[in-house]
């Protein structure tokens, strides 16, 4: 295993394309702040190439029988698993999360892969049954055509992986454009599916300006569909773009995900659990459980079960089997934290572990835990995208559900309680697009994905991650 940063690239038609005069920006190692690489950026041909390819090789791939696109896509599975270790330590490299957390999102993406090339066989159509006899109506799904993708850096993995999965089983070919700060994890994607046969042009993949890449290539008459995972804003503008040609549109955007811990729970098993998943890529997850809404006959003994493991955390760079928690990915995320955490603590939170940069030259901040946060401060609002925990008492069930729905973001929400009443109160109450009861565990290839109000348009994964990429086609003959 080495921890040689490879060269990233562009790929466009089959080609690794690099230099050539083309503006780069560096890529940043966010657990030492050293350059690991220049990117080089796609030119206003490269992107004219890319929806070209794109465009040119939609038909056949269309045409490609479903057995086939799902042998390219388990091959490319099977590779990534071969690859998953070399490939972690890029994705720590480049993102700064530990290596074992790397390479279990990896093996998601292959799972992820091998889940699409199943179920990309099982694009059923129906029959309507006709008006009168010799009357016959089908209903098909059709690939919508090209794809524009643009994918995030916390997880440079799994992201792509969800948009090149369903596009490619649908018979859709795609440009994607992943985070110009993760790279290369993306490119190893791309290159297992390279070399598992994917034809040229079938994938693109793209680096640039954010901003300017999505304005051109949504405003293509070649793009039909866009797919985002990204953050509210970046969402509504990107909407906004598409919604001018009436393209089709999957967002999956920023959350604040509201967990209910009852009076039945189990206060360690929720700690456990919580601690885990609250500090996981140091809090940098869109449905990163965020807002704790404990009843008060179990806060202090959670606040102390939840604080005692926060702890034992050890943040170190990623690439040490000892750390649990990585840097943050980018010093925009410190910046965030330096603003949102002593805002709390001014209007009121107590700060009880953590609240602090830690010295030294990579973006790295103490695991955080704010108790009694009043819901003005900022914290209590915007996605804090970060590793803070926000803890609250609440004297009821309706309460910590009307706490819970405050907020414009409904992507995920958690619960802790056996009640059966409960459970039947938290899936009605809760204005939310994934609700965890007892687990944290809501992210699966066979189970859509998505959120509600603004957390987002849509699904990726189940089936709908795939229909996402089709159009219904009304067929009736006689
Ligand atoms: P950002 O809003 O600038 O960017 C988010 C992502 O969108 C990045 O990958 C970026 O390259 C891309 N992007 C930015 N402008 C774009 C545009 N006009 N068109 C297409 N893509 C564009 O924020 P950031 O500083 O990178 O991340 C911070 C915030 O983003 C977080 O607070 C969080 O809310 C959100 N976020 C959400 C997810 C998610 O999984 N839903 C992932 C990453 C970031």
């Amino acid at each position: 295993m080495s921890d040689h940063y490879v060269q990233p690239t562009l790929y466009i038609d089959g080609q690794w394309l690099m230099g050539a005069g083309r503006q780069v920006e560096p890529v940043v190692n966010p657990a030492t702040a050293q350059v690991l690489a220049e990117l080089p950026h796609a030119t206003q041909a490269d992107l004219d190439s890319a929806l070209a390819a794109a465009a040119r090789a939609f038909p056949a791939w269309r045409a490609t029988a479903p057995l086939e696109r799902s042998r390219v896509l388990r091959q490319a599975a099977s590779l990534l698993r071969e690859r998953a270790d070399d490939i972690a330590r890029q994705t720590t490299l480049e993102q700064g999360k530990p290596v074992r957390e790397a390479k279990l999102e990896l093996l998601a993406s292959a799972d992820t892969f091998d889940w699409y090339a199943e179920e990309g066989r099982r694009l059923y159509g129906r029959i309507v049954p006709g008006r009168h006899p010799g009357h016959r109506v089908s209903v098909l799904h059709e690939p919508v055509g090209v794809v524009a993708a643009f994918a995030p850096w916390n997880f440079p993995a799994l992201t792509p992986a969800r948009k090149m999965a369903g596009a490619l089983a649908s018979g859709c070919t795609l440009i994607l454009k992943p985070s110009e700060e993760t790279p290369n994890t993306a490119l190893a994607l791309a290159r297992a599916l390279h070399d598992a046969g994917l034809p040229a042009g079938v994938l693109n993949l793209v680096f640039g300006d954010p901003s300017q890449v999505s304005q051109y290539l949504i405003a293509s008459p070649v793009v039909a569909k866009v797919s985002l995972t990204g953050s509210t804003a970046v969402g509504k503008l990107v909407a906004q773009q598409a919604a001018r040609g009436i393209k089709r549109t999957t967002l999956e955007l920023g959350g604040h995900a509201p967990v209910i811990v009852c009076a039945d729970a189990d206060v360690d098993k929720a700690a456990d659990l919580l601690v885990a998943s609250k500090y996981r890529n140091a809090g940098q997850i869109c449905i990163a459980p965020t807002r704790f809404y404990v009843h008060e006959s179990k806060y202090a003994a959670f606040v102390e079960a939840f604080v005692q493991r926060v702890v034992r955390l050890k943040v170190g760079n990623g690439l040490e089997e000892s750390s649990t928690m990585g840097p943050l990915a980018n010093p925009r995320r410190v910046a965030a934290m330096d603003r949102l955490v002593p805002d709390a603590v001014q209007r009121g939170a107590r700060l009880l572990a953590g609240g602090q940069r830690i010295k030294g030259a990579g973006f790295f901040w103490q695991p955080t835990v704010l108790t009694e946060v009043p819901e003005d401060a900022l914290l209590m609002n915007e996605e804090p995208f970060g590793p803070l925990a926000l803890i609250n008492p609440v004297a009821s069930l309706d309460e910590a559900i009307v706490r819970a729905n405050r907020l414009p973001f409904g992507l995920a929400a958690y619960a802790f309680t056996q009640d059966s009443g409960a459970r039947m109160a938290l899936s009605r109450g809760l204005e939310t697009g994934m609700l965890g009861i007892n687990t944290m565990t809501i992210s699966m290839p066979e189970a859509p994905f998505g959120g509600v109000k603004e957390s987002g348009l849509g699904s990726e994964c189940g089936i709908e991650g795939l229909t996402a990429y089709c159009n219904l086609r009304l067929v009736s003959e006689e």
